[in-house]
């Protein structure tokens, strides 16, 4: 059901959290304007394909991944940058594929993650106050470029579509069958233990995918893919999806289109041509064509899958208003400050229908509060009967700086964080449907990997974080890093 008294404005009635001052209004306008008539980037079927594959992940048939960089920047917009990430997101899916046997649902933060709110509007600089650095689509990371720039806004569609281009084309192109568990290298594992346990990992899931294409099935990944050897995918062979924080609204709205919802998922009405006709009349094969007026929905048409952040997700703020009236599956962060009643009042705001798959609950309190908040809050949404899906963000609550001054989070607290979350799920029988983590595949011209994150089984110590600590938001687990966390997970469903 269409939400009640919303439009894809309405929410400009409401104080937005975050939101960019403009110096230059007109231009602002008029970038707007032109947004408005740029093609959309992802279509209505494919959104609708992604709701009904988290009402499965909710129902415990799926498992979700949701992954990618903090914030993208338009000069990380490389095929070598874009083809690390994917290549870790596949490598990472097939791991939990092994261990949970279920599908995984990908979805990137990919192709529209730019904007980041800040806990502070302004920093000092070489003793200069200035406004703090906003994301590649407000300001730039130069000290000398921090005044907002509407144009940035344009940039970040045409960065979104270059992306989404280059992904769409590694997915029709056969990249997810060549990323192959046999060409993980696991020389960075230093304990000899845990380097046995990943091998026998790998080698049984590469067995399993000899297997598969021994049989004739074209691809290895395809095969134990979400559709299980059916159907090409989203993008491509597999099912890949777009996800973003909504956290601009002024773009969101312009990238928001009312349009028919696509007739396989849609209980239309049937109605005829002629006004004379009764609607519930059955229809005959001898019948005039009949015409089914489609549904018709506001679907936010920049990426398949948007969040609200922890720090706008105000009960009666712009942000809460906006997202309650499109027709996309949306993610909420959920970090220690939340009440269980304030969660329950906003589930009731943004899913008054209790559509299955509609909401995802990303939780991110940090490993030492997370036994104080979990309970609470999953109790609080079983005893309202919300339908929704857990998933574990254990990044964002660990984030932690070194006396040098660098930001980083550790290996153990990350773990930490996501061996609580699933035992407090377990324990309130409750289930756990997915992990949203902040990784990247990128390595530098000699092909080593970033240095951002402590620990994992490369033991990463504080003196290396300086070797190649390349993000300039929040840090990053590297590929082997990842590749840990995806083993451990898998191997917690496997037992
Ligand atoms: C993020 O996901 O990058 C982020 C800023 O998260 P949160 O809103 O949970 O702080
Ligand atoms: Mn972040």
């Amino acid at each position: 059901m269409p939400a009640e008294n919303w439009t894809s404005t309405s929410w400009q009635e409401k104080h937005a959290a975050q939101a960019i001052v403009y110096p230059d209004e007109a231009k602002l306008e008029s970038v707007l304007a032109k947004l408005k008539t740029l093609p959309p980037l992802v279509t209505p079927s494919e959104i609708e394909r992604l709701r009904h594959q988290l009402a499965q992940v909710q129902r415990n048939e799926a498992f979700l991944l949701h992954a990618g960089d903090c914030a993208e920047s338009f000069d990380a917009c490389t095929h070598q940058n874009i083809t690390a990430k994917i290549g870790l997101i596949l490598s990472f899916s097939l791991i939990l594929i092994w261990g949970a046997r279920v599908p995984i649902v990908r979805i990137g933060r990919i192709a529209g993650q730019y904007a980041k709110p800040r806990s502070s509007p302004t920093e000092k600089i070489d003793g200069r106050e200035i406004m703090s650095f906003r994301g590649d689509n407000v300001n730039g990371l130069h000290p000398d470029d921090r005044t907002p720039d509407p144009s940035r806004l344009l940039s970040a569609y045409w960065h979104s579509t270059a992306t989404l281009n280059y992904v769409r084309g590694l997915l029709t192109s056969g990249f997810a069958s060549l990323n192959s568990p046999r060409d993980w290298s696991l020389s960075h594992v230093r304990s000899s233990s845990l380097r046995k346990e990943f091998t026998e990992i790998t080698s049984g899931l590469a067995s399993a995918l000899d297997f598969t294409r021994t049989i004739g099935l074209a691809s290895g990944l395809e095969a134990v893919s979400y559709e299980r050897g059916g159907t090409r995918g989203v993008l491509g062979e597999v099912d890949f999806y777009t996800s973003h924080e909504g956290l601009m609204l002024p773009y969101e709205t312009a990238l928001t289109r009312e349009l028919p919802i696509p007739c396989a998922t849609t209980p239309s009405i049937p109605v005829s041509r002629s006004a004379s006709r009764s609607v519930s009349r059955t229809r005959m094969p001898s019948d005039e064509p009949q015409y089914t007026e489609p549904s018709r929905a506001h679907y936010n048409t920049s990426a398949h899958f948007l969040w609200i952040g922890d720090r706008t997700r105000q009960l009666d703020g712009a942000h809460v208003e906006y997202f309650r009236g499109i027709r996309n599956p949306i993610g909420v962060k959920v970090g220690p400050s939340m009440k269980g009643d304030e969660l329950v009042t906003l589930l009731e705001t943004i899913n008054p229908d209790r559509e299955d798959g509609r909401v995802t609950l990303i939780t991110r309190y940090g490993a030492d509060k997370i036994d104080a908040h979990l309970p609470e809050h999953i109790l609080a949404v079983q005893a309202s009967g919300h339908p929704v899906i857990w998933v574990c963000d254990p990044m964002h609550g660990n984030t932690q700086t070194t006396p040098a001054g660098i930001k980083t989070r550790h290996f153990g607290t990350i773990i930490s964080e996501l061996t609580s979350c699933l035992r407090i799920h377990a324990e309130q029988t409750s289930r756990l449907g997915g992990v949203s983590l902040e990784f990247t595949g990128e390595v530098d011209e000699q092909g080593f990997s970033v240095t951002e994150c402590l620990g994992g089984s490369m033991e990463l110590a504080e003196e290396e974080l300086g070797l190649r600590y390349q993000s300039f938001c929040d840090p990053r687990l590297n590929f082997e890093q990842s590749l840990d966390v995806a083993f451990l997970v898998s191997n917690y469903f496997k037992n």
